[in-house]
């Protein structure tokens, strides 16, 4: 059974799940190491984009949130997904936790 946790990842973990390929400012391939990154904060963790729909949301309320949630939001906590503290842009992602 695995258990869905909210979390709030940056912008190079969300180009990481959407596209498969993150690169830094200068142009490098940094796919692989933030893979990783991810990989020892959330071992055996499938990480999805978004989020689930909470129980006391209604699914109108729920579709009307995704779209300003898709633009994101700044935050200086650290990334939930790699653990960066760098601050920025946040997105909501789902960690499935366990096999
Ligand atoms: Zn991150």
């Amino acid at each position: 059974m695995r258990e869905p946790a909210r979390i709030s990842i940056c912008t190079d973990c969300l180009m990481l799940l959407a596209n498969g390929e993150v690169f830094d400012s200068e142009g490098n391939d940094i796919s692989d190491a933030h893979a990783m990154e991810i990989q020892r904060e959330w071992p055996n963790t499938e990480i999805t984009l978004g989020r689930l729909r909470e129980d006391d949301e209604t699914e109108e309320e729920y579709e009307e949130s995704q779209e300003a949630e898709n633009e994101g939001w700044f935050s200086w906590s650290p990334c939930e997904g790699c653990g960066s503290h760098l601050g920025g842009t946040r997105y909501y992602a789902t960690a499935w936790i366990g096999e």
